[in-house]
């Protein structure tokens, strides 16, 4: 029988139970929606408005669905999460683009989801119309600790096959979905926010989404950024029903 691998790389396994979320690059300001929205009437003839012009524009153009002037602008966000959540954030195509960190490219670090205490665990009702409610404290327990045995065996599995040349491409595939990766994604303030129309839970929301509770750990980190930059765009999509135009 093969000896073991000497002392593995990285050997100490991290659990997390956060999404870190960082603003890293953004271009976006609710005046230049109202600039690209007034082109069609004002042409070449830079103007002045005031709040509440610009206020009342926004508002039309969110109401009417008037959406591309909402395109002019961008979010660069630094996003760390599982693996399952980055899989659901990437089935956001229109107007995001990707960065990941690669598995092929680097050995990944031993940073894996555990789901923070008030996470409810047990799922109730049927299908397209369940609910969720807390978990016993036993259920919490075994929940816990099944995780934890689960990622640090398959940790060490991964340290084998690196010890023993395997490539990092062939060696990943034992690593669950729990484990974290990072990427950068960029968006324009529209496709943010139909993004956050499916990605939060909210009950003032005309058209009502029940996003997994970890990517909406991420979006209402990201809801924050977008908030603060553009308050005015921000306060009409919430008015509006959380209906992206
Ligand atoms: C609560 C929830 C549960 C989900 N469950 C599942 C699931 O079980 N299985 C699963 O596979 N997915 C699931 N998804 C993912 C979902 O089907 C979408 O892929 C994801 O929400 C991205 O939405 P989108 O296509 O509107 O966004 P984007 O890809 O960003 O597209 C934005 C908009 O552009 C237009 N568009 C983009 N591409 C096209 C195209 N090719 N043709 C025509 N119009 C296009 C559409 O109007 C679209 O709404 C789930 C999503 C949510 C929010």
């Amino acid at each position: 029988m093969r000896a073991r691998p000497p002392v593995p790389r990285k050997a100490l396994v991290k659990f997390k139970s956060v999404m870190d979320v960082e603003l890293v690059q953004q271009l976006a300001a609710d005046e230049m929606v109202c600039m690209a929205a007034r082109v069609s009437t004002i042409g070449n003839t830079p103007q002045t408005y005031t709040r509440e012009k610009n206020a009342g524009l926004i508002n039309f153009l969110m109401r009417d669905r008037h959406g591309s002037p909402f395109e002019h602008g961008s979010f660069t966000f630094r996003i760390s999460a599982p693996i399952f959540v980055c899989r659901e954030f990437m089935r956001h195509r229109a107007g995001m683009s990707y960065n990941e960190e690669s598995g092929r490219y680097r050995e990944l670090e031993p940073v894996f989801y555990v789901p923070p205490g008030n996470r409810p665990l047990v799922q109730v009702g049927r299908a397209g119309k369940y609910d969720f409610q807390p978990g016993t404290f036993r259920q919490d327990l075994v929940a816990g600790e099944a995780l934890r045995m689960a990622y640090t065996e398959a940790w060490t599995q991964y340290q084998t096959m690196l010890g023993e040349g395997i490539a990092r491409e062939v060696a990943r595939t034992v690593l669950p979905v729990g484990t974290y990766s990072t990427f950068y994604v960029t968006c324009n303030p529209r496709s943010l926010m139909h993004f956050l129309s499916l990605r939060t839970k909210s009950d003032g929301a005309t058209y009502k989404s029940f996003p997994q509770v970890e990517i909406q750990m991420v979006a209402d980190q990201m809801e924050e950024h977008f908030k603060t930059h553009m308050p005015m765009t921000h306060d009409t999509f919430v008015k509006h029903g959380r209906v992206a135009p």
